[in-house]
């Protein structure tokens, strides 16, 4: 894997194969860091450059959390302007480049600006990505430079069958390799039945998944799993996040639909930064 060079604003890890570039907001703590992803999906705000201003001086003012958008591919140059927002892809090729009309390499996304990539997302998955994708986006998205985030989640099926700490824990598994140890990682855990839907699990139900990915992290990563930024993902609004704070595990939140609100965004910063 070959990773290329120039991106500002962050540094390199060291250590065999490729160098990682890890955004500087996530390279101040090697631990687990608190976090917001906004993922805006096929969406955009009516007035992004008002949205991008208000969250921004809101990010400035709280420093213990870091704060990135995932906007469709056209806005990442923008977003990457923004000081205090780190931009992320929502996906990318399993390929470096190619004959693929419509997709988006990891190179092209770090070329346009961002430091960290959505892989395995649910909506993802449900269009063919299996876990041999995933962990060929993600081996891509390192090759490129960029932070993986490793999404992983059970179906209502799943629940009723009580495999979930074992669907989000083979989904680790398959989805990360054994032979990078340098290379940043995020996990964010997202019951599928959970998107788009209003429903939430509870505490102890993100909490037994979010300790099931870290045991299945610990296979795959050894001790930096203990430094691994686990995120719940799932109908979080302003609300819903305030019961899901708690959750020693969960380091922060990955937002669908309420992240097209600057004021959502804003409430849900300021309730992860309390
Ligand atoms: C998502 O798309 O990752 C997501 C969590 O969506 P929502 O917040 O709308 O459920």
């Amino acid at each position: 894997m070959m990773a290329e060079e120039g991106v500002a604003g962050g540094s390199r890890s060291a250590g065999r194969g490729p160098a990682f570039l890890v955004p500087d907001q996530l390279e101040r703590s090697r631990l687990r860091r608190r976090m917001l992803v906004g993922n805006w999906k096929m969406n955009q705000p009516a007035d992004v450059s008002e949205y991008l201003q208000q969250i921004s001086s809101r990010a400035a003012t709280l420093s213990s959390i870091s704060v990135a958008i995932a906007p469709p591919a056209t806005l990442l140059a923008q977003i990457s302007r923004s000081r205090d927002i780190l931009a992320a892809g929502q996906d990318c090729h399993k390929s470096a480049s190619g004959p693929f009309t419509g997709a988006v390499s990891a190179a092209l996304l770090r070329h346009a600006g961002a430091s960290l990539v959505l892989i395995g997302h649910s909506e993802r998955r449900a269009e063919g990505d299996t876990d041999q994708t995933v962990r060929s986006k993600l081996e891509r998205a390192w090759a490129a430079g960029l932070t993986p985030i490793l999404c992983v989640g059970e179906t209502m099926a799943d629940v009723q069958r009580g495999l979930v700490g074992s669907r989000v824990a083979a989904q680790v598994l398959a989805g990360v390799p054994e032979d990078e140890p340098s290379a940043p990682l995020i996990v964010a855990y997202e019951p599928v039945w959970a998107i788009g839907t209003g429903r939430t699990p509870t505490q102890e139900e993100v909490g037994a998944a979010a300790a099931a990915i870290r045991q299945a992290l610990r296979k795959r990563i050894s001790i930096r799993a203990e430094q691994t930024t686990i995120l719940y993902g799932g109908s979080v609004t302003p609300t819903s996040v305030l019961a899901l704070c708690g959750v020693s595990d969960i380091d922060g939140f990955l937002v669908g639909s309420a992240s097209l609100s600057a004021s959502d965004i804003v409430s849900i910063m300021e309730a992860i930064a309390s």
